[in-house]
């Protein structure tokens, strides 16, 4: 038992660390970095158990599949670079869901992703 929450506070930590959505293979190998036991297996069984327990959000971006995300964010957006493929997190929410949504239809939720490059890249 204490093995298993040590590895979920690892990714957990990791997750924190990065401070932006990452695939479950990035997630891994950072996350070995604190435990080495962490394998491939272990990271999708440990995120699935934090997604349940209402720790961890996972979005499903177009060409990249799910990436995952601490859970405590507020509702955001994100982008997306291009040249280094890391996903960022972009505070707030400039969609207007009513003007957005068409007449008749009802909006649940929304995911929002920009592309182009990130500062760092573009630098
Ligand atoms: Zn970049
Ligand atoms: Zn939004």
């Amino acid at each position: 038992m204490q093995r298993k929450t040590s590895q979920r506070n690892a990714i957990l930590d990791a997750l924190r660390g990065a401070g932006r959505p990452m695939s479950a293979e990035d997630l891994t190998g950072l996350a070995r970095t604190s435990v080495a036991s962490l394998n491939r297996a272990t990271v999708y069984r440990n995120l699935r158990l934090l997604i349940g327990a209402g720790r961890v959000r996972r979005l499903t971006h177009p060409e990249l599949g799910p990436l995952y995300e601490l859970a405590d964010l507020d509702h955001h957006h994100h982008f997306h670079c291009r040249l280094c493929d890391r996903v960022f997190e972009i505070p707030g929410c400039a969609l207007d869901v009513r003007i957005a949504t068409p007449p008749g239809f009802r909006t649940d939720d929304h995911e929002v992703f920009l592309y182009g490059n990130c500062a760092d890249c573009r630098g």
